[in-house]
């Protein structure tokens, strides 16, 4: 049967349509696995805890599972990916697959089991966990494969199969995706001891004979689709990585034959060189591309698409959780379909729907209006149906017209636009917003008015969180305690932190922020242009995950946020009281933020916000004022053409905040672990008086920074216990990192401080590593 391919022409169409139909095709890269409610979550820690079986978990997870599936089939997705489903993280699970336990867990072949696949991934009582590291430029975390030249390989995980026969036995045809070969060994690092002279993707000829089992059971278990993520196709490869993955598909193309294959690749587009290599490779069906970020994608397959492969077309949201502009979205899929061919083109996310959150079903809290606009995993998966459907000519007119219509509102909506604000963030550019004075110029004024020791003390802002003091925050918050019950508690816990300061003779203080559920959230609820839910959660890593704010309109600062606090604080004692905010850049990389504008357009709104509070806290006496910019290096950009754009933009947001205070008020700024030797100048651009680093397990890199030369002028505070740890440093150990750092910093620039606040500590732990930090910095004073 040939079926006609264009529209007929009108007066035939209610009769012909049909027959006319094309199959429709859709697809979705992966699915969130912790469930509406967090359903994996609890699960998972109450197997932990020992509270419940395994057996209670994986009924869990298998319900998880099938709802996901039947979800995806009733709304008539045709490739539904299966072991997207993961207990921790899909890397752990890859490395499960391969057999690549490191020795120290003491695995001793079999299939993995519960055991040490979660002694890998939190440690266990003798062993710590593997290193977890950042998912490319997300908030998720994987767990890091340890590498080395003789690691036995061998097939020791069937999760994939598995979970393929489970779908199938629910009736669903499913997609197995596994990592890719290559991603997966780009993604590893080498395992101690061989740092130096090993190369990881030496490995690859040891990992694709396992690769080769796996492809040959789900062909016997009759899989007609498998999927590879490869996402480290978006990065800036070398020749040799890049020759790896043909290399690697050509090594598989026997193995793979019968089998339809989709290369995923997700958040950015391929470079060009890239791009060529990849739409070579002969063993490949289809190709997935990342629509949204990648904004040259449409340039690269204009320029050639293979004429017999299956373009995967990412254009629905994977990072974000807007309603898809569904009009749009359909003119470029038309437009692909031209250049690619019909039935070539298959509708699907921009990445894994992972990365947003789960279902706008259980958000009991939003308006109308503003849930019109939104569009979580459950939505997108409705919208990449809509879209394949349309593509074939069974437009949902009432979908598509209502989608519109919220296109329509959001875009005129006076909660979205605010006129002075778009106006005092469009007369920033131009100038870039420094302080009139030089920074050495500017320590000596503060030191004349703060009059501080030499290695001056503090900590980064937070105290421990006690179960009382959330309570307080929840019963406030739900309205069960009065305004002034809370107030007083929270005054009384102010004053009990001030004083434990004081007497362990902290020289900077700080108040606790035992206001403050989250540094983003405490800020977001009091902007305009934010709002909350109450389910929205994604996964960070493991059973963790966060509730991103959305900004969905221009920010403003109706009034003060935090001067009230501060200035009771500091009406508690004599010492200097640092004020206590949150850069712009670390509120914009923890939010989900709007897409109607860039990004660094919102970036400068909040900044403008932020700078008005710096001056309110002046205005009120505070002198010395903490901004946080603890995600900076977070946004910055997977490819390097785009680094330095992200990083003038977010550095001035921060300049902007505090370029207009007096030389005597200092700024501090903190930025959690991560690696700052490539970023040093944009730090030293911020222009910061004061920055305080977390450091403490990476000393050595650090330093390494000032040793090789580069001129830091401004006060540092590199972090001199880890935080992360309930371990207590002893004296002798923190006056020896501080005279390491000596070695390559002058000694008056330098402050003594933990590596990052100390809400999730004890006060059992807090008090003695304080009181040691103090009396390292005392002693080493008495030395200099
Ligand atoms: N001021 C914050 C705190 O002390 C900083 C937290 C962070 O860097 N993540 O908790
Ligand atoms: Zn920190």
């Amino acid at each position: 049967l040939a079926l006609p391919t264009r529209a007929p022409p009108s007066y035939l169409r209610l009769t012909l349509r049909p027959f006319s139909l094309r199959a429709m095709a859709s697809h979705i890269v992966g699915y969130p696995r912790m469930g509406p409610k967090r359903e994996l979550k609890f699960a998972l820690e109450s197997f932990w805890d020992g509270k419940s079986s395994a057996e209670e978990l994986q009924k869990v997870a298998a319900d998880l599972r099938s709802s996901i599936w039947r979800q995806m089939s009733e709304a008539g997705i045709k490739y539904i990916p299966s072991n997207t489903f993961s207990y921790y993280d899909q890397m752990l699970d890859n490395t499960a697959m391969l057999g690549a336990v490191p020795p120290r867990y003491g695995w001793n072949g079999g299939e993995i089991g519960f055991d040490v696949y979660f002694s890998m991934a939190r440690g266990n009582a003798s062993v710590p966990a593997m290193e977890m590291t950042k998912w490319f430029d997300t908030n998720y975390h994987y767990i890091v494969p340890e590498l080395g030249p003789d690691v036995k390989f061998s097939y020791a995980s069937h999760k994939a199969v598995d979970e393929y026969k489970e779908a199938k036995a629910l009736g669903v045809d499913s997609v197995p995706v596994l990592i890719g070969p290559v991603s997966y060994l780009l993604l590893s690092k080498p395992a101690k001891g061989v740092e130096k002279s090993f190369s990881l993707l030496s490995l690859i000829g040891k990992i694709l004979p396992i690769y080769k089992e796996v492809v040959a059971e789900l062909k016997a278990a009759g899989a007609t689709w498998i999927q590879f993520d490869e996402p480290t196709l978006v990065l800036d490869l070398e020749s040799h990585q890049l020759q790896a993955f043909t290399h690697a598909y050509s090594e598989l193309e026997s193995s793979l034959s019968g089998l339809n294959v989709l290369i995923e690749t997700y958040f950015a587009d391929v470079p060009v060189e890239t791009y060529k290599t990849l739409t070579s490779l002969k063993a490949v069906t289809g190709f997935g591309f990342d629509l949204v970020r990648g904004t040259k994608t449409l340039d690269l397959i204009k320029s050639g698409f293979p004429s017999d492969k299956y373009l995967f077309a990412g254009v629905v949201d994977g990072r974000n959780i807007w309603a898809n502009d569904l009009a749009s979205s359909l003119s470029t899929l038309q437009a692909l379909e031209g250049i690619v061919g019909k039935e070539k083109v298959v509708v699907s996310t921009s990445c894994s729907l992972l990365h947003t959150a789960v279902d706008l079903v259980n958000e009991t809290k939003l308006d109308k209006e503003l849930k019109s606009w939104l569009a979580f995993a459950a939505q997108k998966i409705v919208e990449v149906n809509a879209l394949a459907k349309a593509l074939v000519g069974q437009k949902d007119e009432a979908f598509f017209a209502s989608n519109a219509t919220a296109h329509a509102s959001r875009k005129s909506s006076p909660r979205v636009t605010n006129e002075a604000v778009q106006k005092a963030a469009a007369a920033l550019r131009g100038s870039d917003h420094r302080r009139a004075t030089n920074v050495s110029a500017r320590l000596d004024a503060q030191q004349k008015k703060l009059n501080l020791p030499i290695l001056p003390t503090t900590t980064i802002g937070s105290f421990p969180q006690t179960m009382d003091l959330r309570r307080v925050r929840r019963e406030y918050k739900a309205k069960k305690i009065s305004e002034t019950d809370y107030v007083n508690a929270i005054k009384e816990e102010i004053n009990k932190v001030v004083k434990l300061q004081e007497v362990l003779d902290i020289d900077v203080l700080v108040h606790g922020e035992p206001e403050r559920n989250d540094m983003v959230e405490y800020f977001g609820e009091q902007l305009s242009g934010f709002a909350f839910t109450v389910n929205g959660w994604v996964q960070s890593y493991g059973s963790r995950c966060v509730k991103p704010p959305i900004i969905f309109g221009d920010v403003s600062r109706p009034k003060a946020m935090t001067v009230f606090w501060s200035s009771m604080a500091q009406s508690m004692t004599k010492r200097p009281m640092k004020g206590m905010l949150t850069g712009p850049v670390t509120i914009l990389n923890w939010s989900f933020v709007r897409n109607d504008q860039p990004r660094h357009e919102t970036c400068y709104q909040i900044a403008l916000a932020i700078k008005d509070e710096v001056e309110d806290l002046e205005r009120a006496g505070i002198t010395v004022i903490q901004i946080d910019e603890a995600a900076l290096r977070e946004g910055l950009p997977l490819r390097k053409s785009e680094q330095s754009f992200y990083l003038d933009w977010a550095v001035h947001s921060f300049r902007i905040t505090n370029c207009g205070v007096k030389d005597t008020t200092q700024i501090h700024t903190h930025m959690c672990y991560s690696n700052f030797n490539d970023i040093i100048h944009s730090i030293i651009n911020m222009d910061a008086d004061v920055i305080t680093i977390e450091n403490s397990r990476s000393d050595e890199k650090l330093l390494s920074v000032f040793r090789e030369g580069v001129k830091y002028g401004a006060g540092i505070g590199p972090g001199v216990y880890d935080i992360h740890s309930p371990r207590i440093p002893s004296t002798e150990e923190v006056a020896d990192r501080i005279n390491k750092m000596l070695a390559v910093l002058e000694s008056n620039i330098l402050w003594v401080n933990p590596d990052c606040g100390l809400k999730t500590r004890k006060y059992t732990e807090v008090q003695p590593a304080l009181s040691n930090m103090v009396a390292a910095a005392k002693l080493i004073r008495t030395q200099l």
